[in-house]
Order: structure tokens, then sequence, then C-alpha cells
């Protein structure tokens, strides 16, 4: 069993389709929603962690691809240009999550993608506007 964090986007007409009824029951995926974005009528947006087989989940998303989901593993749509960090620590201070990390031996920022739940938080908290975190 692995974990894995995709961004998802739904066309508008999606919000009668019981997609993720069918990951759970026809793939056999556990999915925890960690943040959505979803408004009547128009495109919406998930941040899912599937947790299943590799095979069952990426059955699973080529099922959502065959339903016009947009499906994007999360480290897809985080871009941030380490190479230019100063290792100020402004962003570790924000991220609950702890994706961002700074500590002992080298005091030099780590970033689990894995981790992120695409709060954004970190985008404006650091000065020199190195993260751009794309969920819509
Ligand atoms: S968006 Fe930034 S602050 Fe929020 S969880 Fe992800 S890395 Fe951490
Ligand atoms: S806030 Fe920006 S410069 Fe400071 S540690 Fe984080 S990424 Fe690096």
């Amino acid at each position: 069993m692995i974990k894995r964090r995709f961004i998802l986007n739904f066309p508008p007409d999606s919000g009668d389709k019981p997609l993720s009824y069918h990951l759970v029951r026809d793939y056999d995926i556990r999915i925890n929603i960690l943040k959505a974005e979803v408004f009547p009528g128009k495109r919406g947006s998930l941040l899912l962690e599937m947790q299943g087989t590799a095979a069952n989940i990426e059955a699973g998303i080529s099922y959502l691809t065959r339903h016009e989901v947009v499906c994007e593993p999360l480290e897809k749509r985080i871009r941030f240009q380490h190479e230019k960090c100063i290792n100020c620590g402004n962003c570790t201070a924000v991220c609950f999550a702890g994706a961002l990390t700074i500590g002992p031996p080298d005091w030099e920022l780590q970033f689990d993608k894995s981790l992120c739940v695409v709060c954004e938080l970190c985008v404006t908290a650091c000065p020199l506007k190195l993260f751009e975190i794309n969920f819509q």
C-alpha cells in the first residue's frame, strides 16, 4: 500500500457524479480530502490523498481522467526555487503541515512536498517569493 496526493480539477457538470464513491468501491482506494474549493456550476478543485496499491491508484486516476477530471500529482503543482533560498526560516514558521523544516546539523531548508496541504501560506511568507503553487 502506498499513499499519494493529487490535485483534481473537476468540470462544471461533475457535481452529480459519485466519483469518489467509485474510487472506494471499484478500486479499493482509501481517500482523504485535504482541501476543497467547489462552486456549483463551475470548476472545482480538490487536494486528494489516495491510499492503495500502486496499480489501483493508477487505475483510479485513469477512471477519473475518463470522466474529464484533470488529475496531477501534487508535486507537479508546486514550484520552488531552492537554489535562491537564504534559509531564513520564515516559511517554516507558517507551514503547520511540516512540509518545510529547518534545523541541525546544517540549518538548510528541507521541503518534503509529499506533506504539503496547499495552504499557500509559504507563498506570502517567503520574502524572496520563491514558492508558486497552482491549486486551480
Ligand atoms: S503550501 Fe507551503 S506552507 Fe502550506 S503546507 Fe504546503 S509547503 Fe507548507
Ligand atoms: S522563506 Fe523563502 S528564503 Fe526563507 S527559508 Fe523559506 S524559502 Fe528560503
